[in-house]
């Protein structure tokens, strides 16, 4: 969730309780005042002189249920670009009864690859987020043609194709974070124990090309989903220092420095030679089991019990 940004804008803030949507903040947020639940839980009203006045709550049966029932702490108002929603925070626990595999993994989170384990099994980023992102890139051309500099107001053709870049912007990013989620789903599932590279360290000396971007958004989103997924099946999910997970050899521990195109391991000391980004997810699963205090036997990777 995104923190609430009225908070440093405090002292240019003139009138209190009026909530506007801002061109780069597009949320409101209130706490418990303000804002009123028809008794049926189908209609929300806010009761400030916040324009958009009364909504109709569009939501599953269980989610009205939830409503129904709980204490909400905070409502807040997100407009997207197809329209309002509306996000209520409760207290929820979610804790379910996890099942045990007795398996590890450890992840590299790759260009090539979404992601490769410590087995030189590679998940690829589909194909159909893959031609979504293209049309994403033929609609910001569209607009930037309709683009008239120093024109105002811009015409009408202009905020068209700004409305159908947003509905597309919208779609692309939906579609990825379902898939992240579902990857993320399944990699806790079937597995005890999950070590990926901590991004935040590494984005800093990453360059910023768009595609890569695009990844990174999606490798913060599915390690936070990793995250989500260990807690409520109580399993062990570990974030290390991606320092050298590609340099250092897996097996004996030797630093073979590389270039980004080299991308097969080579060992000098102990004759190893594997994929680049296996070797890293080794490296990344061994790192992450000294954290957890877990043994590692690599000639049986995959079988060790966790106990
Ligand atoms: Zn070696």
């Amino acid at each position: 969730m995104r923190p609430r940004d009225d908070e440093s804008r405090k002292g240019t803030r003139t009138k209190r309780g009026y909530p506007k949507f801002k061109k780069h903040c597009r949320s409101v947020e209130y706490k418990q005042s303000g804002w009123k639940l028809s008794d049926d839980c189908m209609f929300i009203t806010f009761t400030d002189k916040f324009k958009s006045g009364k909504f109709s709550l569009y939501c599953n049966k269980e989610t009205r249920e939830d409503l129904f029932r709980s204490k909400i702490n905070r409502v807040r108002i997100v407009r997207r670009a197809d329209g309002y929603y509306c996000q209520f925070c409760l207290d929820a626990n979610r804790k379910e009864p996890g099942n045990y595999t007795g398996n590890v993994i450890g992840i590299d989170l790759g260009l090539k690859y979404f992601y490769k384990d410590q087995n030189n099994n590679a998940v690829v980023y589909p194909q159909y987020l893959r031609k979504s992102e293209k049309k994403l890139k033929r609609r910001q051309r569209q607009l930037s043609k309709k683009f008239v500099k120093g024109k105002k107001p811009q015409s009408n053709n202009y905020h068209k194709a700004r409305k159908r870049l947003g509905l597309c912007h919208l779609k692309v990013s939906r579609q990825r974070k379902d898939w992240s989620i579902k990857q993320a789903r399944c990699v806790v599932a079937s597995n005890d124990v999950v070590v990926y590279e901590d991004l935040k360290i590494q984005n800093m000396v990453k360059n910023h090309h768009l595609a890569k971007s695009i990844s990174d958004a999606s490798w913060y989103q599915f390690t936070q989903w990793l995250e989500y997924y260990g807690k409520i099946w109580d399993k062990a999910v570990v974030s290390v220092n991606p320092k050298f997970t590609s340099q250092d050899c897996s097996n004996c521990g030797h630093r073979v420095k590389k270039t980004l195109s080299t991308r097969t391991h080579v060992c000098p000391s102990c004759n190893a030679e594997i994929c680049r980004d296996t070797n890293a997810a080794r490296n990344i699963l061994s790192r992450g089991l000294e954290i957890v205090g877990v043994e590692w036997n690599q000639g049986t990777v995959g079988h060790t019990g966790t106990s």
